[in-house]
C-alpha cells in the first residue's frame, strides 16, 4: 500500500468522488504500493479514498472508494456481483454476450469483464489491476462463475504508453455467443477489445430493423457483425471494408455460422480512405452505409489531425449515400466530445454537398453504463443521418 498525500487545494476533483487521481496532484507518496493499493490522504492528514496505484501512469490512481472502505477480494465481489445484478435485468436468452464490468461505470476503475457465453474475459487495464489479479480474478469466478475464464494484461503496457504485444501466429482463439440470437465469436487471441464490439449491439439491431431489401457499405467492418445483422434483417447485399485480412476471415466465418451468404467480392480488403475515393470516383449509390473507425485521437494532442480524418471519411461516405438512405456514423474517441463530432460531421456535409439529418443518437448499450462521477467513460458515439435531398 503506498499513501499518497495531495497537494493543497488539489483535493477538490477527489471530494467530488472522481475516480482518477493525477500525478500533479500529488506532494508526496510514502510506502512501496508494491501490492497496487493506494490510499489517498488530505494535505490535514486525513483520507479521503482508496484505490487501485499506477506508478507508470499520469493516472497515478484511480479510485474505488471514498466512505473508508478497502480495496481487495471482498469489495470486488460486491462490485462485481453489483454490476452483474444490473445486467441480469438488461440481457436476454437470445444475448449471452455482453459487458458484466464497465471499469469507471460500474465503479470499478481499471477492470472490464466480458461475457461471451460460457466464456468470460477479464481485462485489466492499469498496474495497480493487474497486482490485484489474483483476488480480481477471484471475483470474476466466484460472480460470473464461467466455464472459462481468460485474463488479458492491457494496462501496464499501456501506462507505459506502448502497443499491445503483436497477435500470435497461432490459430484464432474464439468464444462463441450469441447477440440477439444471432451466432458470433469474440476473437480471444486479437488484438483488438477483447474479441468484439459488444458496444454496437444497439445500432446493430436498428440496422437490422432497417435493413430489409437495402445495400449495405459495412466501413471499418473488423469481423463484419453489423453485416450480419443487416443480412439477417433482409439485406439485399452487404460489404465488409477493413485494412485486416484476419478480421474479414472472421466476417465470412459469422456469414456462415449464420447460414448467410459470403461471396469474395462482399469482402475488401484495403484502406477505407483509398477504398472511398475509388467508389466515389466511380459513381457508386448505397442505401446504408455504416462508419465505425478506430478510436483516431488516443490522446489530446491528436485531436486536430483525428477532427480532420472523421470530417474526410465523413465526406466521402455521404457522397455514397443514395436519395432518401441512411449513414450510420461513429466516433469512439472519448476525447472528440458529441458536441465536436456532430460539427465535424455538419462540415462534412457542407463540404460534401449533401443534406442530412440527425435521426437517432445511439452509443454504447446499457452494459456499458456510464458513473455520473466519471462522464469521460462516455466514448462511443452514433449518430443516425437520413440523407435529404
Ligand atoms: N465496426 C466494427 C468495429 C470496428 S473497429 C464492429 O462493429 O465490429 C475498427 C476496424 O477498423 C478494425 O477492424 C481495423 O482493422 C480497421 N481499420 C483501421 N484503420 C483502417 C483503415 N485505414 N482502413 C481500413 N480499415 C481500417
Amino acid at each position: 500500500m503506498i499513501r499518497l498525500t495531495l497537494k493543497p487545494g488539489r483535493d477538490e476533483s477527489v471530494r467530488r468522488r472522481h475516480p482518477w487521481l493525477f500525478s500533479g496532484a500529488v506532494a508526496s507518496r510514502e510506502g512501496d504500493g508494491a501490492d497496487g493499493l493506494a490510499e489517498v490522504v488530505a494535505p490535514n492528514g486525513s483520507t479521503l479514498a482508496r484505490g487501485v496505484y499506477s506508478p507508470g501512469s499520469q493516472i497515478l490512481a484511480r479510485l474505488w472508494t471514498f466512505d473508508g472502505r478497502a480495496v481487495g477480494g471482498a469489495l470486488f465481489r460486491e462490485r462485481f456481483s453489483q454490476a452483474w445484478q444490473l445486467r441480469e435485468t438488461l440481457v436476454s436468452a437470445d444475448t449471452t454476450g455482453f459487458r458484466a464490468v464497465n471499469s469507471e461505470g460500474d465503479l470499478c476503475p481499471g477492470a472490464l469483464l466480458d461475457v461471451y457465453g460460457e466464456t468470460a474475459v477479464l481485462e485489466l487495464l492499469t498496474e495497480g489491476t493487474e497486482k490485484q489479479r489474483a483476488a480480481l480474478e477471484e471475483a470474476a469466478r466466484g460472480v460470473v462463475g464461467p466455464r472459462r475464464l481468460v485474463v488479458r494484461l492491457s494496462g501496464a503496457d499501456r501506462d507505459r504508453g506502448s502497443r499491445l504485444p503483436p497477435r500470435s501466429e497461432a490459430k484464432p482463439d474464439l468464444a462463441t455467443f450469441l447477440e440477439n440470437g444471432l451466432r458470433f465469436f469474440a476473437d480471444l487471441s486479437a488484438g483488438q477489445k477483447t474479441g468484439f464490439y459488444l458496444d454496437q449491439r444497439e445500432n446493430r439491431a436498428r440496422l437490422r430493423a432497417i435493413a430489409r431489401e437495402k445495400t449495405v457499405l459495412n466501413l471499418f467492418s473488423y469481423s463484419g457483425a453489423f453485416s450480419v445483422a443487416a443480412l439477417s434483417g433482409g439485406a439485399r447485399r452487404a460489404v465488409d471494408v477493413d485494412s485486416s485480412g484476419e478480421a474479414l476471415a472472421l466476417a465470412r466465418e459469422h456469414r456462415r455460422a449464420n447460414g448467410l451468404p459470403a461471396p469474395d467480392a462482399d469482402f475488401d480488403e484495403e484502406d477505407v480512405f483509398e477504398d472511398l475515393r475509388r467508389r466515389v470516383a466511380a459513381g457508386e449509390l448505397w442505401d446504408v452505409i455504416v462508419c465505425d473507425p478506430p478510436a483516431f485521437a488516443k490522446k489530446r494532442g491528436d485531436v486536430d489531425r483525428a477532427a480532420r480524418g472523421y470530417k474526410d471519411i465523413n465526406r466521402l461516405a455521404m457522397k455514397l449515400v443514395s436519395p432518401g438512405g441512411w449513414l450510420l456514423t461513429c466516433s469512439c474517441s472519448g476525447l472528440v466530445s458529441a458536441d465536436l463530432f456532430q460539427k465535424i460531421v455538419f462540415s462534412a456535409s457542407v463540404e460534401a454537398g449533401r443534406p442530412f439529418a440527425i435521426a437517432s443518437r445511439q452509443g454504447a448499450g446499457p452494459d456499458h453504463p456510464v458513473s455520473l462521477d466519471c462522464p469521460e467513460g462516455e466514448y462511443l458515439k452514433g449518430l443516425w443521418l437520413a440523407a435529404r435531398s
